[in-house]
């Protein structure tokens, strides 16, 4: 569990409520990441999406 103490999540939406954005970090312990609809595209943009994420 020790490794999870110094976890770091660095992140740029902007319109998320959990990002500090003078810092560019998500201000979680943890977030839940899943595929998105448009998942095995190839496409690395398509294939992954921060479940964590709420709107400001
Ligand atoms: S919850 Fe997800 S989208 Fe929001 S700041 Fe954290 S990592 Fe970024």
């Amino acid at each position: 569990m020790s490794d999870k103490k110094n976890q770091c999540i660095h992140c740029s939406v902007k319109s998320c409520r959990h990002l500090k954005q003078d810092q560019g970090l998500c201000g979680l312990e943890s977030v839940q990441i899943a595929p998105t609809p448009m998942a095995y595209s190839g496409d690395p943009a398509d294939e992954s999406m921060c479940q964590s994420y709420h709107c400001k």
